[in-house]
């Protein structure tokens, strides 16, 4: 879909023009004038003859001719009557900056149902209503309220609020940000951030997308679309406010850690989205990912004329997890024979407070050119002797004669370094306002460029039993039966080839003791029925049991105990179980989120699962790659490594399991929810276990 009627439109219609000064009617057609709008411009009004000098109109269809775009600003009980007059005209694209609209409440709810209505049938594209409008500097486009036209560039923005918008405007006004387009989104009745991001995807005057969202209307169809995209362009986010999705009920102990805020993170890191945690984050991001080239690689080289800002820099590398460059031999030489004596010619390289641009050119050639370092961050501090202006000129030259690395620049001080800070903006060279924001955006850039040059995802899929799965999954919901019991969970779990304890049903002591002599002690006894859902809980789990003695003593405990607990649980009997003994305990899960689909979880397992909720989450299907970066993103990994001389687990195998979970919970759409708990791992080379799992389902 082409949204060109809207930032390039070859005549514009403002429906409610006013010639009174103040008003909103008003000052968009003074933004279009003023931005040097080429096209006509219709202002329409049936009490003006003219307004800022252009001949006014009474309605739409007196101007005689078709308008590209119309811009409507009446009162809202009058824009369904505007539409109308649309519709009968042919116009295709229209921005309703009118409020008062669903976020008003019920009727203005239904006077938006009706406008949207209106455009269906008509075929009209609507941007709004409740909304600032759009810009495009480029061709001279400020259909909006928000401000004068900003300079020209490479960001694209889209805000969900208004006024966040106007306070982006008047900040990349100050500051010379340019933009290809920017626009508010509005109640987005029709025109919302999908149709947004799969315009500007292609968009070639666009090298960065970035907004502002509160709600996001088709999460799954948005993070498949910024997949795409974000292979070939940055996409910056801000994303604020919980989703309706927030609202699911939290049905089992391990669903409920993952909140709809922790999908939104793991489908925005899926889809390589970078978030932002504020406009002047995102703002520093984009203009380093709009005017530089992407680093290949962690490693940063300084540049400083001060120590101590060069530290600041060399601890924020440390702490954002990116390398601090060691400097090339060649390199070294090279900067000792040119340095003074007292210079440090290793990272970070201080050219000394009395270095003038030579000193800042030679050391920042030098750095380009080490084949050791993949960025470079120029500090300066205003000194007596410092050439703020000249060192910035030199960044420049530097940056256009090697433009395969980032360069980023952070100037301190104020009215000293004014003039260089300009010099840099002009040459597109981004300037921060301390070491640490400079390094964080070369952090998210490396990021990004690690996420767009991982290897293609490769699902692997494997050898089960899907058959048998499907029955036990249709038969309960025949029966309308949706949490699955922990036997036939397991069935399930073995059909995917998951290995989980042996064991039987015992309804005696004598057949426990039995049970347990065939399966060799120690073993584990289990209250066996389909309304005790947490076991242990009830004192419904003896692990360890030595002997056939210990063996009845704890069948007959039982026995006798949880009934007279649970008086209305139906108890089948005891499950005696072998016991698993020597590995770590860890939980793989699934939840799935109503947006986005199913979220695999992983995190240390047993009891303390939700005290300590060392858990990770990623969308289902996982790869291999994922599956194992899964576990690096918890504390739990450490110790599955094994701490202090302690033998760890097997790593792959724990992957593996996640994988096969992945498989399972992707073939079946009709399991919500799901956990093994625990899942015992052992050393390398043996076998994990599903010692206990549950599954919910339901009818999809
Ligand atoms: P529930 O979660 O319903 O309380 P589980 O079957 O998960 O019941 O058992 C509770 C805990 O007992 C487990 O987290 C594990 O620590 C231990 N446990 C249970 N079964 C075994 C077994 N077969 N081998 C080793 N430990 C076990
Ligand atoms: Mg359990």
């Amino acid at each position: 879909m082409s949204l060109e009627s809207f930032f390039n439109p070859e005549s514009v219609a403002i429906v409610g023009a006013s010639r009174q000064k103040g008003k909103v009617g008003h000052e968009i057609l003074t933004n279009m004038i003023g931005a040097g709008y080429e096209g006509r411009i219709f202002p329409v009004n049936p009490k003006a003859d003219a307004i800022e000098g252009l001949e006014c109109y009474p309605s739409l269809k007196a101007i005689g001719s078709k308008p590209d775009l119309v811009i409507v600003i009446v009162p809202a009980k009058a824009v369904p009557a505007v539409m109308r007059e649309c519709a009968k005209i042919g116009v295709k694209s229209v921005i309703i900056i009118t409020a008062g609209f669903k976020e008003v409440g019920e009727e203005g709810k239904e006077l938006e149902n009706q406008v949207l209505r209106i455009a269906r049938q008509a075929g009209i594209r609507v941007i709004g209503p409740n909304c600032l409008g759009a810009i495009a500097p480029a061709n001279k486009v400020n259909a909006s309220f928000g401000g004068d036209l900003p300079s020209a560039g490479a960001i694209a923005y889209l805000s969900q609020s208004g006024a966040l918008l106007a306070a982006i405007l008047d900040m990349a006004n100050a500051s010379g940000i340019g933009f290809s387009k920017l626009v508010s989104i509005g109640n987005k009745t029709d025109i919302d951030e999908l149709d947004l991001i799969k315009a500007l995807g292609p968009d070639p005057d666009t090298k960065v997308i970035a907004g502002y969202l509160e709600s996001i209307s088709d999460g799954n169809a948005f993070v498949r679309e910024a997949e795409q995209i974000s292979h070939q362009k940055p996409i910056l986010l801000m994303k604020s406010g919980a989703t309706e999705a927030g609202a699911q009920a939290a049905s089992s102990h391990t669903g409920s850690l993952a909140g709809s805020e922790t999908a939104y993170e793991c489908m925005f890191e899926r889809a390589g989205i970078i978030r932002c945690e504020s406009i002047k984050q995102q703002f520093d991001y984009a203009q380093a990912f709009a005017n530089q080239p992407l680093p290949a690689g962690p490693r940063v080289a300084v540049i400083t004329n001060a120590g101590g800002p060069g530290i600041m820099a060399a601890d924020a590398i440390e702490q954002q997890g990116l390398t601090f460059a060691k400097l090339d031999d060649t390199t070294v030489a090279k900067l000792s024979a040119a340095l003074p004596a007292a210079a440090n010619v290793h990272n970070p390289i201080d050219v000394l407070g009395d270095a003038l641009a030579d000193r800042y050119e030679l050391a920042l050639e030098a750095a380009l050119d080490d084949p050791n370092v993949d960025a470079v961050l120029v500090l300066l501090t205003p000194q007596a002797m410092t050439e703020s202006a000249g060192t910035a000129r030199v960044t420049v030259k530097m940056a256009r004669q090697k433009p395969s690395k980032p360069i980023l620049a952070c100037f301190l001080g104020a009215a000293k370094v004014k003039e260089g800070v300009g010099i840099l903006r002009e040459g597109k060279i981004p300037q921060y306002d301390s070491p640490e924001s400079a390094v964080g955006t070369i952090k998210a850039m490396a990021d990004y460029a690690r996420w767009r040059s991982r290897p293609k995802r490769v699902v692997k899929l494997f050898g089960v039993n899907r058959r048998k799965v499907e029955n036990i999954v249709e038969r309960h919901l025949r029966q309308s039966v949706y949490e699955i019991g922990e036997a036939e969970s397991k069935e399930m779990l073995e059909a995917y080839g998951f290995v989980t304890p042996k064991g039987s049903i015992a309804t005696t002591a004598e057949q426990a003791a039995n049970i347990a002599q065939q399966l060799g002690y120690p073993v584990v006894l289990k209250i066996w029925s389909p309304d005790i859902l947490h076991k242990s809980d009830v004192g419904g789990v003896k692990v360890g049991l030595k002997g056939e003695q210990q063996v009845r003593d704890a069948f007959d405990l039982m026995m006798y105990r949880i009934p007279k607990k649970l008086p209305e649980a139906n108890i089948l009997g005891v499950l005696v179980q072998e016991m698993c003994g020597g590995g770590k305990e860890v939980i793989l899960g699934m939840n799935r989120d109503p947006h986005f689909g199913p979220l695999m979880m992983f995190g240390m397992g047993g009891i303390m699962v939700e005290v300590l909720k060392d858990v990770s989450f990623y969308p289902a299907p996982l790869t291999a790659d994922e599956a194992k970066q899964m576990l690096l993103n918890t504390k739990t990994y450490q110790m599955l490594k094994g701490v202090r001389g302690e033998e760890g687990v097997d790593i792959e195998a724990v992957a593996e399991g996640l994988q096969r979970l992945s498989q399972l919970v992707t073939e079946f759409p009709q399991i919500q929810e799901m956990d093994i708990n625990p899942y015992v791992v052992g050393p390398e080379g043996t076998t994990p276990i599903a010692v206990d799992a549950r599954i919910s389902v339901q009818q999809v």
